[in-house]
């Protein structure tokens, strides 16, 4: 094929219109577009290849070079993946065969102010090379076609391109840009290798850059022959868990999280279906100082098929899970996904329920073999056999749960109020300190399994220390009758027990609101001691009522008190003294 001039499809000069005028803004994103395409080629060569080993050629390790001519002004990015065909480089570099590019298009408004806060919302790909190009060079030749069937693109990115045939003996494809000369800092080794890093750094391959060295008689830096390998490539997540160890797992977690303890634990996965993601998600041992912090970020890495696209992605977990560290690698996404489609993205909404779903389920996991495992006899009288093994695991676990707790359970809490839909196994992974027990480790259901006969109700509350929730009156007739009551002094305590009515089937009542009823846990002869001492104190109250009227909406007689002759007590469904001042405080 001789030289030919073709004109770009229509959209197509549009698109290159609006990428060239709306991202000078961010123009460096040209590296991680055109890096990503290297690689995917090169994907896409190890995948045909599967079928067709003679695809590679002689050239079977896959890398892409990154090189800069100062003098002349290009930066060429150059890979030996599967290449371009002449008829391929004319159909993907001058036509819009990409679904996600037709999309974008469709919904072009023409107004270029607004079109341009959309662009940043698609993948611009090949053509961002142009935010700092006047001209681009692409040369390639298709994996298993001859040398002799090479092709050479040119463009200026306006209307037009040109296609010819040359010679081309290495497979796979190299793009040289012509940089315009407000853009000439990218000609520079340091900001080139801190781009590759900043994207690229887990891509699996090689990328590659020559080595520097100063000239001390030309006084700069000159490009020596040697090529080294810029990026980590080191995208654990990629690869197989059964190949990664412990010890593999809790150095990316230190490098992920600048935390010098190693992790609780993890959990890796390769996730299928109609939304295909891989999760690596950690639990940390120890909360971070700013946990409370309102503005605070989740922990999560996004990266689309192992290229960064943003940390801090709060998107993908919900806000009470925001202290879980780790990755999330999409297969999905476009690159260009942007912070506000996030929001809106429906796989996004299917990886951030698998995420909270994988965490719940570590959580059960570390608080199932919190305690030791019992060796001895079980009720049954039948001694199991354990392996050693067996039991080193599980030995390992023990005590996990409750140091986790103690550092996240206050965080844990806001989620029976932020996710409905799992608010049933956040209550199973709540631990409270009770009248009987002082450590923060019994749980609804070991209440539960502890309550009186007779007795209908998970009994708590909430104060604003152990102490005084411990001391408080209005548990007093709970301890005459031996009734374990559970103690809760955090913060959110009051906030979050306002989400939740009942445990499996049995309610839960707060002792400091209400004249509540200990029903069946009273005998006949209370009840009818209390009716009397109704009727008996009957205008005492009315007095009382007079006397309090501007302080009190109501005064009772209680069956609640032993010792102290009166106590304060909250309206059902009414805000809680704790929370008014809580609110108070928080300046509502
Ligand atoms: P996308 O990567 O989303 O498909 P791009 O605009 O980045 O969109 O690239 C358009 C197409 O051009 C790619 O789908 C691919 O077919 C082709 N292409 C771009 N770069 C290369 C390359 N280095 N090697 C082979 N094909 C490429
Ligand atoms: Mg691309």
């Amino acid at each position: 094929m001789s030289k030919q001039t073709l004109s770009f499809q229509a959209e197509v000069a549009q698109l290159l219109h609006l990428v060239t005028h709306s991202l000078y803004s961010n123009p460096e994103i040209f590296m991680r577009e055109l890096v990503s395409n290297a690689s995917d080629a090169c994907d896409k060569l190890r995948f045909e290849a599967l079928n067709d080993a003679s695809l590679f050629e002689d050239a079977p390790n896959l890398e892409v070079r990154v090189a800069f001519d100062k003098a002349a002004k290009t930066i060429t990015i150059t890979d030996n993946g599967i290449g371009m065909s002449q008829a391929e480089a004319v159909e993907h570099l001058g036509t819009i065969a990409k679904s996600g590019t037709k999309d974008f298009m469709g919904k072009l408004s023409g107004d270029q102010k607004k079109d341009a806060q959309l662009i940043g919302q698609f993948g611009v790909g090949f053509y961002s090379g142009f935010i700092v190009a006047d001209k681009i060079t692409v040369e390639s030749r298709r994996a298993g076609l001859p040398a002799a069937e090479g092709v050479r693109w040119t463009s200026g990115g306006t209307g037009e391109f040109e296609v010819e045939t040359i010679d081309l003996p290495k497979r796979g494809t190299s793009i040289t840009l012509h940089v315009r000369d407000d853009q000439s800092e990218y000609l520079s080794h340091w900001k080139l290798k801190s781009l590759v890093t900043k994207y690229s750094d887990h891509i699996s391959l090689p990328i590659l850059m020559q080595k520097e060295e100063w000239d001390a008689e030309k006084s700069e830096h000159v490009q020596k022959d040697e090529w080294e390998a810029v990026n980590a490539a080191n995208a654990l997540w990629a690869r197989s868990k059964k190949d990664i160890s412990d010890e593999q797992y809790a150095e990316f977690y230190k490098n992920l999280s600048y935390d010098q303890d190693a992790p609780l634990a993890w959990s890796h996965n390769r996730v299928e279906g109609s939304t295909e993601y891989t999760q690596l998600l950690y639990i940390p041992a120890k909360a971070p100082m700013d946990l409370w912090n309102r503005d605070r970020k989740a922990g999560i890495k996004l990266y689309v098929r192992r290229v960064f696209i943003m940390d801090e992605a709060e998107a993908l977990m919900p806000s009470y899970l925001r202290w879980v560290k780790g990755v999330v690698d999409s297969a999905d996404l476009p690159l260009n996904v942007s912070r506000e489609l996030l929001q809106e993205s429906r796989d996004v909404k299917a990886i951030r329920e698998g995420n909270t779903r994988r965490v719940l389920a570590m959580l059960e996991d570390l608080a199932r073999k919190d305690k030791a495992p019992e060796t001895a006899a079980d009720a049954d009288g039948v001694t199991d056999v354990v392996s050693e093994e067996d039991k080193a695991a599980a030995e390992k676990d023990v005590g996990k749960y409750t140091a986790f707790y103690a550092e996240f359970g206050s965080a844990m809490k806001e989620g029976l109020g932020e996710d409905f839909a799992n608010r049933d196994k956040i209550a199973k992974l709540l631990r409270y300190a009770s009248t009987t027990v002082d450590t923060l480790t019994v749980s609804f259901a070991d209440y539960k399994a502890r309550m009186k006969e007779g007795q209908d109700a998970i009994y708590y509350i909430t104060a604003d220390s152990l102490a005084a929730a411990k001391n408080s009156p209005q548990l007093e007739v709970f301890k005459k009758k031996g009734i374990e009551v559970l103690l809760m002094a955090d913060r959110v305590d009051e906030w979050a027990m306002s989400h939740v009515q009942e445990f499996e089937g049995t309610p839960l009542q707060s002792v400091a609101k209400g004249s509540f009823d200990l029903g069946k846990l009273q005998d006949e002869d209370e009840k009818k001691a209390a009716e009397a001492a109704a009727e008996t104190f009957k205008p005492m109250l009315e007095k009382l009522k007079e006397a309090l009227k501007d302080k009190a909406k109501d005064v009772r007689v209680t069956t609640r008190l032993v010792d102290s002759p009166a106590c304060l007590v909250v309206e059902d469904g009414d805000i809680s003294n704790q929370l008014t001042r809580m609110l108070k405080a928080a300046g509502q």
